[in-house]
């Protein structure tokens, strides 16, 4: 875990020029800290739960590297009466990451099995603040908006409408734009003045669903 911290920094150091954060937060370190990833991950990867990499959970799907998982959390720039949205549950690690920082984390996951799986995981594991819905991201989750905070944990060519319309004025949006199969990178959205903020490449599973 501690290794995991440091090489979370040295690459906050490395992208700095880029992020314009030198190193991740205390409060998302601390979040990062008291999540324990090999309780997200295949049993066959727990040796590996620690090492800063993207770990297969199944269904085709990734947990996301340690790093990027701060990053994103980092840029979502929580506090704690914020009520986030996660658009991709995958493994349920993101959003237990979130639930450390916010008051509510509402995610949602297209694939029924992995959001069927992750919402039991976390229920077990005592993560109450954590709601996980079966659905189709692309169309946010609009009883529970305005959110203070949209992640969205796969790529998209664009940012899905309906996330935008259920942001808080105030509100942030982290998410990969790009292509699936080709360049991609990752924004920060500020609803109140439009700005499209591009923090650097990465490689993200394809957003499903929508138009
Ligand atoms: N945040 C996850 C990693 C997610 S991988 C974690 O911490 O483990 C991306 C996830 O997004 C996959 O599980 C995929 O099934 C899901 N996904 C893709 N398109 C989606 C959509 N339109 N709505 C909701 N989930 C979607």
């Amino acid at each position: 875990m501690q290794r995991m911290i440091q090489e979370i920094q040295a690459d906050a150091r490395r992208t700095a020029t880029y992020t314009g954060v030198e190193r991740i937060g205390e409060p998302v370190i601390a979040a990062l800290r008291k999540t324990r990833r090999e309780q997200f991950v295949l049993p066959r990867n727990r040796s590996l739960a620690y090492a800063n990499h993207p770990l297969p959970i199944g269904h085709g799907q990734t947990i996301s590297q340690p790093f990027i998982v701060a990053v994103m959390t980092e840029a979502l720039a929580i506090a704690p009466h914020h009520r986030v949205l996660e658009i991709g549950t995958g493994s349920g690690y993101q959003a237990a990451v979130l639930s450390h920082l916010a008051s509510e984390v509402y995610s949602i996951e297209i694939v029924s099995e992995l959001a069927d799986a992750s919402a039991e995981r976390l229920a077990e594991l005592g993560y109450d603040n954590v709601h996980v819905l079966a659905g189709d991201g692309w169309l946010g989750w609009p009883e529970h908006a305005p959110f203070d905070g949209v992640i969205v944990t796969a790529v998209g060519p664009e940012v899905p409408p309906a996330l935008i319309d259920q942001l808080a004025v105030d509100g942030r949006l982290v998410m990969p734009l790009g292509e699936h199969d080709g360049y991609q990178e990752l924004v920060i959205y500020h609803k109140r003045t439009g700005e499209m903020q591009r923090l650097f490449p990465v490689r993200f599973v394809p957003l499903t669903g929508g138009p």
